[in-house]
């Protein structure tokens, strides 16, 4: 080292005694390691989950057909009423086409990768809709029978690489003759919600709209490199629900509990935080928790294949509603549990996935043990129609698998998730 590197602190170079600066010299070194082991993690990530789309099959779906309509039950403003989930067959998800995705995700399975969704195959799809005849199955349908109605696309419906503006406002615009649809609610991530596309909707739409963003968690290392979202800035969360209360409309976070790489007590303590920032930091209006199910081809799905990775339990969710409701003033949030519903598939299943069902569809939901999983999730619904904890604690600890669970809970793992990943994928 020379006297010429401004970097190197005064007393190295024998000039007097600077702790301070040797302190922050060495500080910055180790930042600078830190950094490089950071990008080679995510390097490590991102090849594996590029990987795995490789061999994604790539099929051939109707452009012009609904990729799914379901319908299930929602609390909306103290009621539990019928809500309608609309699936667009759809361009695929940008994040997953450019830099493979999110690791629990495999929402593309479902979009037909070398063909491109227009403008007329959208209207088509959407009128379908409108006019009913999707309907796979005996029996009609009227939206106005709905008061939610989700509509979304495998991806963000607010980005126009994915879907064009004259689409968004094509559909909205037909919204309004439909008084008996009370909230629609969209998904995007944060990066897409801006002024002009909201102003798009709000010239031709003035019922309530929900945009779902994705936060998944509001670590970075963990958002980063766990979750694969490429967000690297969490300010971006407040920005999006500041625009989006801006154009008077509602912002829902998508909080993803146990991503791969975490122990089970690490991922309830991230879903708790996570959640109370969603409120408490960003602004969100409401959360969902989603336990990470798994859908083929999924990094999520190929660590289980390995043995390193097992869905979460649903004993955990108690512990997170409840590390939620000790944490903030309010008891009367909104927060759901996703991916607990009734459902009635009206159309969309292709065959083409697993087990014959529809190829979105997960092969393995948040379980605790065959005794007593059914029972959890009727009480999971009961929540997702009171948000009252009440309902999940009223489950019985169950003979076969509650201690189990709170042996897999004391888990503790010393290495960090840099490490954890080096060790897994990092190793020729
Ligand atoms: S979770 Fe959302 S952002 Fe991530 S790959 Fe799937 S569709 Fe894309
Ligand atoms: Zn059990």
């Amino acid at each position: 080292m020379n006297d010429n590197n401004k970097d190197w602190p005064e007393l190295v170079s024998g000039r007097g005694s600077h702790l301070a600066e040797v302190k922050a010299y060495y500080g910055k070194y180790q930042d600078n390691k830190r950094k490089e082991e950071f990008a080679h993690a995510l390097q490590l990530v991102e090849e594996k989950i590029k990987a795995l789309r490789d061999k994604t099959p790539n099929l051939p779906y109707s452009k012009t057909k609904l990729a799914e309509v379901e319908i299930n039950k929602f609390f909306y403003e103290g009621e539990t009423v019928d809500r309608v989930m609309i699936v667009l067959r759809s361009n695929g998800c940008q994040h997953y086409k450019k830099n493979g995705g999110c690791s629990m995700c495999a929402h593309l399975n479902g979009s037909p990768l070398m063909d491109k969704i227009t403008h007329a195959n959208y209207v088509e799809q959407w009128n379908s809709v409108l006019d009913g005849s999707f309907i796979e199955k005996e029996g009609s349908f009227n939206l106005n029978d709905y008061p939610v109605v989700c509509i979304y696309n495998l991806g963000s419906l607010l980005n126009e690489e994915e879907i064009s503006k004259k689409t968004i406002e094509y559909i909205f615009s037909t919204l309004n003759e439909y008084k008996g649809v009370k909230k629609v609610i969209i998904e995007s991530r944060a990066e897409y919600v801006k002024d002009d596309m909201l102003k798009v909707i709000r010239d031709v739409y003035d019922g309530v709209v929900e945009v779902g963003i994705g936060v998944e968690s509001t670590d970075r290392t963990i958002r980063q490199l766990c979750h694969h979202k490429d967000i690297d800035d969490d300010r971006i969360f407040k920005t999006a629900c500041d625009t989006l209360h801006k154009f008077n409309m509602k912002a829902l976070a998508y909080v993803n509990f146990k991503p791969i790489f975490l122990t089970e007590q690490e991922a309830i303590s991230d879903a708790i935080y996570t959640s109370v920032n969603c409120f408490k930091k960003y602004g969100f209006d409401a959360v969902s928790i989603e336990p990470t199910s798994l859908q083929e081809n999924s990094l999520a799905n190929h660590m289980y294949i390995l043995g390193q990775y097992r869905v979460p339990w649903l004993w955990s969710l108690r512990d997170i509603i409840h590390g939620i409701y000790d944490r903030l003033e309010k008891q009367d949030l909104d927060i759901r549990l996703g991916g607990y519903f009734d459902e009635e598939v009206l159309s969309g299943s292709q065959g083409t996935g697993f087990g014959d069902r529809n190829e979105i569809f997960p092969h393995m939901t948040s379980s605790n043990c065959s005794h007593c999983t059914q029972n959890f999730v009727e009480h999971i619904k009961k929540f997702n129609m009171t948000y009252d904890v009440k309902d999940l604690d009223e489950v019985e600890p169950c003979k076969y698998c509650y201690s189990i669970w709170q042996d897999t809970k004391n888990i503790r793992d010393s290495r960090d998730i840099i490490q954890r990943i080096d060790d897994l994928f990092g190793r020729k």
